[in-house]
């Protein structure tokens, strides 16, 4: 499928169901996916639950993108902080192991 026709299925079930629901939705498909990882982490995980409930959660954040992010502006502030964040994400692994490798016995 692809990304218009993503875009017209997620703007369908804005109109036909509403923000609210839709907003109420992503929550208890977020809350899905947070038990499904909870399980797994205790070592009774389900590998095609997992996979189901995080296609539900893609699914839900193409709608909330295009609730929240109306704009091209909006959707150019989401891309800013996506870029920020995973800058930020890279430098803190960076600086941790940078921090391993000089603690480690060889660097001295
Ligand atoms: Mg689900």
């Amino acid at each position: 499928m692809d990304r218009h026709k993503e875009i017209d299925i997620c703007g369908m079930a804005i109109d036909h169901f509403g923000m609210d629901k839709q907003v109420k939705k992503s929550v208890e498909e977020l809350t899905e996916l947070s038990l499904e990882l909870i399980r797994d982490l205790s070592g009774r995980g389900n590998r095609k639950k997992i996979i189901d409930e995080m296609v539900d959660v893609e699914i839900m954040l193409s709608q909330l993108k295009r609730m929240y992010l109306p704009s091209h502006t909006d959707f150019e502030e989401f891309n800013e902080r996506w870029m920020f964040k995973l800058n930020r994400l890279k430098n803190n692994i960076e600086s941790e192991r940078n921090a391993v490798d000089n603690d480690s016995p060889q660097s001295e």
